[in-house]
């Protein structure tokens, strides 16, 4: 069976012609999924009716069902639990800004990267998620902001997993939901975010989309990083460094550097003067985020005033830095929290 969002235009086209279809059919089934947000191919009224059989017998749209959905009453976040066939779980994220709605997307089933905070990673990688799951996940939020007329302006790949262990995947999924016929959501507005994988850093680089790279760093030394984030040992600070170097060289763009504040851990005016030695020559900027509770993670959070110590810090050495604003957090919603909750549902 063939699914429908996980095709770029040019791949749809290509399908079409094996039936003996013109190309302009490709721009009509996307704007019927994207643009009319189609949920089955008999709605697609100006395809052939010959076409529409064989899309039919072949061909499937939504795939995902969603098990759950949870709103915030501080702040309007949506959170989404979404179930497929194969019995696998994901959850995904609407978050409502002043400047538009955002979504956060889950780029795997689980994670096998273990960083020591968070809570995607506790029951290891389960699976990959296809670009189309990926864009089913967006299409939920979208079809529930249609009822007020609203668009998702910007997407992050933020969720669970690591989206540059599913590199090929994310970069479909951004490819077809920037498609000018489709979603139209300009690749500027797109983030992802790397628990620090290198080699896909690099190849980000050289592959010339104009998407935003975030990287999670959360700490600047590499004895801390080691002991927060297993990655470390296989990529350590000094090669992670150089690849964002190299990144910011070759594409001319500034990174957005994660930094999760772990009571006792990594919170200290040391950390803060290390971080900003560390970064010194990247043209960067700093999202400080309070650590959120995960229950099976035994940590606590930095005091409110140390957050603003450490912040103060920064700045005074040159940094461009800000405190992430946490969203949906009565949900458990917020980053580092997504899981795959279904074994408690049945
Ligand atoms: N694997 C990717 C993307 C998913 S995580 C990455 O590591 O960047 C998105 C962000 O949430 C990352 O910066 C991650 O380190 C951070 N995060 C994980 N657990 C967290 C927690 N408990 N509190 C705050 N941030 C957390």
């Amino acid at each position: 069976m063939h699914h429908l969002y996980n095709f770029r235009k040019r791949e749809l086209i290509d399908l079409l012609k094996t039936y003996g279809e013109p190309s302009y059919r490709a721009t009509q089934i996307f704007e019927w999924l994207y643009q009319k947000r189609a949920t089955r191919i008999s709605e697609m009224t100006n395809l052939s009716k010959k076409l529409r059989q064989r899309l039919e017998e072949e061909a499937t749209v939504v795939t995902s069902e969603a098990l759950r959905k949870q709103v915030s009453k501080v702040d309007g976040t949506v959170k989404f639990l979404l179930g497929w066939s194969d019995h696998v779980t994901v959850e995904t994220v609407l978050m409502r800004h002043d400047y538009g709605n955002s979504v956060c997307v889950s780029t795997q089933v689980g994670c096998k990267m273990g960083c020591t905070f968070c809570a995607s990673t506790l029951g290891g990688m389960i699976r990959q998620m296809t670009a189309g799951e990926m864009v089913e996940q967006l299409l939920w939020s979208q079809r529930l902001l249609d009822d007020t007329d609203e668009r998702v302006s910007s997407v992050v790949l933020m969720g669970s997993g690591e989206p540059m262990d599913n590199y090929e995947q994310a970069m479909k999924f951004i490819d077809i939901i920037n498609d000018p016929n489709g979603l139209n959501i300009g690749q500027r507005h797109i983030t992802i975010s790397t628990v620090g994988l290198v080699p896909g850093i690099i190849r980000l680089a050289d592959d010339g989309r104009p998407i935003t790279l975030a990287v999670s760093l959360h700490a600047a030394n590499d004895e801390l990083r080691s002991s927060m984030m297993p990655v470390n040992r296989a990529y350590p600070l000094e090669k992670l460094m150089e690849a964002c170097q190299y990144y910011c060289q070759k594409t001319g763009r500034r990174i957005s550097f994660e930094y999760a504040l772990v009571g006792g851990k990594n919170d200290s005016l040391e950390d803060a003067r290390q971080l900003a030695a560390l970064i010194r020559n990247l043209p960067s900027h700093v999202n400080l985020i309070p650590v959120n509770y995960v229950p099976e993670r035994n940590y606590s959070r930095t005091p409110k005033d140390q957050i603003d110590a450490f912040l103060q810090e920064l700045r005074r050495l040159g940094v461009n830095a800000t405190i992430r604003r946490e969203m949906g957090h009565d949900i458990s919603a917020a980053c580092g929290q997504l899981r795959a909750e279904h074994a408690e549902l049945v």
